[in-house]
């Protein structure tokens, strides 16, 4: 069924004014979008603050479009309780009047999930409605673990819609469309003709105002568990048996579960200097706010193929990228000397979507001498939905493809179970800089990082 009424936790914190009033006017606009909104807080605002607070959300981070946000007032409602208080879901349950199928959207802190669940299971507000739960979903294979169980016990396991954001980005389901869609890519795709894949996501800025945050995640978890492997899965995956959302998740498991338990060896951990005179932060920090590591997929394509992913802040600038290097031709009829490994694939994910083959091609004149080129595919964000958008356009109507499946959240933290915490040392880093010389020593046997640049069309974040 449709879900007709959205009921919003977290609707006066920070991912709402910047990002989710916004889609929801857009998701308004273009006709997604027509149900009561109910937002939940702690704060004891009238209804008239709370839609003052959606418009200033949406004047700051967006732009206001006068009759959409006219449609969208109408359908808000602003209730201000506990979590932890039964009578906030009484409340809850009476504002939901004969709503049968509502959607519930847990923009909270992770704390209080369970606080959440358990009081919509108990109070009757989850009978047939579904649930829509933000990152991070635990902080560890035994929270998950807990949290989906506390989940299970509320909900059934196809109304729990996992959010990983990056997975509703164009960029990233044009890896699987491009992939799958294409024949001249399936016969290069393996150990004969890959010779490492690189993820990078880069972020120009630190922990903008948000330390306090950050000190409880770090790199690891707060980018590379879920963003990162999830796409390094959609990189690493067979095909799917169809493109049904079970098949691809299916075929992504399996990805998943071929990617071997990380080692301290494999990882680097850095910290850009600075970060621990940020407010919020611990002056004896040991969170990572660059990791790197070397990645191994066990399995019949991919074994012996490095998969080297790293995320870091304070980089010398934002972008999110994907270089898939194939081997250079077996046999050398051209003299290539001084050549890099320049047959490659690049995806960028972020700020636009870029994908581009990397080839060599003959300079005019006697010598049989060439130079690199790129052919090109490239698209400037138009006015496609943004993720938000498109999340909940798909959770209200049951549609969980672009959702993470827990099986997988599952399988990516027994990935980078052993090397969290402080098992990896830190090194500290210059801001602006591609993060701690360790991390070019473990990428030295395979010619280097490739560091994205961006051209002056670039724009958008990442
Ligand atoms: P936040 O700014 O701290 O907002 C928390 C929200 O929960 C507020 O609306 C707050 O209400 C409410 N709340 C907390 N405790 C409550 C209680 N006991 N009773 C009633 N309401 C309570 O957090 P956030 O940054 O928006 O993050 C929310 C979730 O989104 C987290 O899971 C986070 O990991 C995820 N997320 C955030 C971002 C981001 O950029 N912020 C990005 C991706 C994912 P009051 O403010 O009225 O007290």
């Amino acid at each position: 069924p449709v879900s007709d009424a959205l009921v919003f936790f977290g609707a006066t914190g920070d991912l709402a004014f910047k990002q989710i009033f916004p889609a929801l006017q857009a998701m308004i606009k273009r006709g997604h979008l027509d149900l009561p909104i109910i937002g939940i807080g702690r704060s004891a605002l009238s209804k008239e603050q709370f839609i003052a607070r959606a418009r200033d959300s949406i004047e700051q981070h967006s732009q206001l479009d006068a009759s959409a946000f006219s449609q969208l007032s109408a359908h808000l409602q602003y209730l201000s309780g506990d979590y932890q208080d039964d009578a906030t879901y009484q409340q809850l349950k009476t504002l939901l009047g004969d709503a049968a199928h509502p959607l519930h959207y847990l923009a909270i802190p992770p704390e209080m999930f369970e606080n959440v669940i358990k009081g919509l299971a108990h109070s009757g507000c989850a009978k047939n409605s579904r649930v829509i739960v933000e990152k991070p979903f635990g902080r560890d294979l035994a929270s998950a673990q807990a949290l989906n169980q506390v989940l299970l016990q509320a909900f059934p396991a196809a109304d729990i819609y996992r959010i990983d954001h990056y997975l509703a980005k164009e960029p990233v389901q044009n890896l699987l469309y491009f992939r799958f869609a294409n024949s001249f890519l399936e016969p290069l795709w393996n150990r004969s003709h890959i010779a490492h894949v690189q993820i990078t996501m880069a972020e120009s800025f630190g922990v903008q105002g948000r330390g306090s945050f950050y000190e409880s995640v770090g790199a690891m978890r707060d980018v590379i568990q879920n963003h990162l492997l999830q796409v390094a899965a959609l990189l690493a995956m067979e095909p799917p048996a169809s493109h049904h959302d079970d098949a691809i998740r299916d075929a992504k498991l399996r990805a998943f579960q071929a990617m071997q338990p990380l080692s301290p060896a494999q990882v680097v951990r850095g910290q850009f200097r600075g970060y621990r005179e940020e407010p919020g932060v611990a002056a004896e920090s040991s969170i990572e706010t660059f990791a790197a590591l070397r990645l191994n997929i066990d399995n019949a394509r991919w074994a012996g193929v490095p998969f080297y992913i790293r995320a870091g802040k304070q980089m010398p600038l934002t972008a999110s990228e994907i270089m898939v290097t194939l081997k250079k031709p077996r046999q050398a009829v051209f003299d290539t000397t001084g050549a890099g490994q320049e047959n490659y694939f690049r995806f960028r994910i972020g700020p636009d979507a870029l994908i581009s083959m990397g080839a060599r091609v003959k300079l005019a004149g006697e010598a049989m001498a060439g130079e690199p080129v790129e052919l090109l595919a490239q698209r400037h964000p138009g006015d496609e939905m943004t993720p938000y958008e498109r999340l909940f356009g798909d959770a209200i109507q049951g549609d969980a493809a672009l959702f993470a499946r827990y099986d997988s959240i599952e399988a990516a933290w027994r990935t980078v179970m052993p090397v969290l915490g402080n098992c990896v040392p830190l090194e500290i880093y210059e801001a602006h800089s591609w993060g701690p010389a360790a991390a070019d020593r473990l990428m030295a046997a395979d010619g280097g990082w490739h560091n994205p640049q961006l051209t002056k069309d670039s724009h958008g974040g990442n």
